[in-house]
C-alpha cells in the first residue's frame, strides 16, 4: 500500500493544493473524505450526456440512468452483503436514513412507556431522532455508558434492557473517539431477548469490511460523503422483513402504487421509501466510489491505516502536555486529544495556517464531552490517502503551534 500511495494520491486532486501557501494536510475526514477523480467525472459525464429523470421514462436516456442507479443500488448490496438489493434505500445521508428508522419503526413499533437505547457516544444523529420520537411517543429513552478509555460497558446492557426495550441503536465506530464498538455482541445481546438493533456505520464502512448478514444488524446506515462519495446521498440498509411492516416516511411520487382520492397504495421495496426524485446522479457516483474502493481493497485500506493510527498515537504521546481522549483497545483511524491550557480552536487555526486541516469542537457527540468534563477536543482523522511524513508534519506543527500560543 505504501508503494501505491503516490498513484493513489494523483486520483485525489484536491491533495495537491497549496492552502496558505503550504501543502494541504487533510486531516478532517472523519468529516468527509475527499473524492477520487471517478467520482466527479461521473457526475459530469451523467449531467453532460445521460441525464433524464429516472423510473418514470421510456425514452433512452432515462432508462440508462435508471439502470446506473439500480446497478449502484446493487454495488452497495454487494459492498455490505445484503441479501437483497431491495434492502438497499437511497437517503441524504445517514442522518435522513435514522430519522426515517425513527419515524417509520417508531410509527409502527414504538407505544407509550416502550423503551429505546442509545450508547453515551453516539453522534447526536443517533440521539436526537430518538428522543423526539419518544417525546411524540411518550416513550422513553435509555444510555448504555462507556468507561475511561472510551470502550463501552456491554456488560451493563442486560441490566438496561427490560421487557419494554423494543430497540437498540448504536454506532459502530465513534467519531469523537474513534472506539470499534463489539456491534456483534450487542446484536446477540439483544436479539437472544427479540429487539432489533440500529447501527450507525458512518465512520466504519470505509475502515471495516461491513457484512450486514454476518452481523445481523436489523439497521445499518452510513452517508457517501464520508466513503469518498458525493455529498447529499446515503444509505439505509434494513432487513426486507421489518422494512416491509414499516409505513412509508414521506409521501409523493415512485413511493405509490396507485393513487385516488379513495384509497391510495404503496411501493414495494426499495421505492416505498424513496419518494420524490432521488438524488440519482450521486446515487450513480457513490456507486463508483465504491468499486474505487474495491480496487484497492478494503483489507488493505485497514491494514495501511492501522499503520497511520500507531504511528500517530505515538507521536502525538510525546508531545508534553497533549493527552489523548479515546484510548479503547480496538480503535479506527480517528485520535481526539487535549493540550495542556490551549483551546482546540487556537491549535486548529494555527495549524489550518500551516495548512493542517483537523476539526475541533464537540464533533457533535456532546454527551462525550460531558462525560470527559471537557468542552471539545481538537481531532486529526485518517483515510488512506494519508501518508506517514503527513504524521510527522502535523507533530512538528503542532510542537510550533504551541511555542506560539504558550
Ligand atoms: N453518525 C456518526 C457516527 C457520524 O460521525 C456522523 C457525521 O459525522 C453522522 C452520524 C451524521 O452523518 P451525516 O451528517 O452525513 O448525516
Amino acid at each position: 500500500m505504501k508503494a501505491d500511495i503516490l498513484k493513489i494520491r494523483e486520483d485525489f486532486p484536491i491533495l495537491s493544493q497549496y492552502i496558505h501557501n503550504k501543502k494541504l494536510v487533510y486531516f478532517d475526514n472523519a468529516a468527509t473524505t475527499q473524492k477520487p477523480r471517478i467520482v466527479f467525472d461521473t457526475i459530469t459525464e451523467f449531467y453532460s450526456k445521460y441525464n433524464a429523470n429516472i423510473h418514470r421514462g421510456i425514452h433512452f436516456l432515462s432508462n440508462y440512468t435508471t439502470d446506473a442507479t439500480e446497478k449502484s443500488r446493487k454495488t452497495i448490496q454487494q459492498f455490505i452483503n445484503a441479501e437483497k438489493s431491495e434492502e438497499i434505500i437511497f437517503t441524504r445521508g445517514t442522518t435522513e436514513a435514522i430519522n426515517l428508522v425513527a419515524f417509520s419503526f417508531g410509527e409502527s413499533f414504538i407505544k407509550e412507556n416502550d423503551e429505546i437505547i442509545v450508547s453515551e457516544m453516539e453522534h447526536h444523529s443517533n440521539i436526537v431522532p430518538w428522543q423526539m420520537l419518544c417525546e411524540r411517543k411518550n416513550a422513553k429513552l435509555k444510555v448504555l455508558p462507556f468507561n475511561e478509555i472510551g470502550e463501552l460497558e456491554t456488560e451493563q446492557l442486560n441490566g438496561l434492557i427490560s421487557d419494554r426495550t423494543k430497540l437498540i441503536a448504536v454506532t459502530h465506530v465513534s467519531n469523537a473517539l474513534g472506539t470499534i464498538n463489539p456491534v456483534e455482541d450487542i446484536i446477540k445481546i439483544a436479539h437472544a431477548k427479540n429487539i432489533p438493533v440500529l447501527i450507525d456505520g458512518a465512520q466504519a464502512i470505509q475502515h471495516l469490511k461491513v457484512d450486514v448478514q454476518k452481523m445481523d444488524c436489523d439497521f445499518y446506515v452510513f452517508s457517501g460523503h464520508k466513503i469518498y462519495g458525493p455529498t447529499g446521498i446515503g444509505v439505509l440498509y434494513g432487513k426486507k422483513e421489518l422494512l416491509n411492516k414499516m409505513p412509508p416516511y414521506q409521501g409523493g411520487g415512485e413511493m405509490i402504487s396507485t393513487v385516488s382520492f379513495a384509497k391510495t397504495t404503496y411501493n414495494e421495496l426499495p421505492y416505498k421509501f424513496e419518494a420524490g426524485t432521488p438524488n440519482y446522479i450521486d446515487a450513480i457516483a457513490l456507486g463508483k466510489a465504491i468499486e474505487y474502493l474495491n480496487c484497492i481493497g478494503l483489507e488493505k485500506i485497514n491494514k495501511y491505516e492501522s499503520e497511520l493510527l500507531k504511528y500517530a498515537t505515538e507521536q502525538l504521546k510525546q508531545i508534553d502536555g497533549l493527552r489523548i481522549i479515546g484510548e479503547a483497545k480496538n480503535k479506527s483511524s480517528v485520535i481526539s486529544f487535549n493540550m495542556e491550557g490551549i483551546h482546540p480552536s487556537d491549535l486548529g487555526t494555527l495549524l489550518d495556517h500551516m495548512g493542517i486541516a483537523i476539526r475541533t469542537g464537540t464533533h457533535c457527540a456532546e454527551p462525550v464531552m460531558q462525560h470527559f468534563g471537557i468542552t471539545g477536543t481538537a481531532r486529526v482523522s485518517f483515510a488512506f490517502y494519508n501518508t506517514l511524513e503527513e504524521i510527522d508534519i502535523l507533530t512538528i506543527s503542532i510542537k510550533k503551534a504551541l511555542t506560539m500560543l504558550k
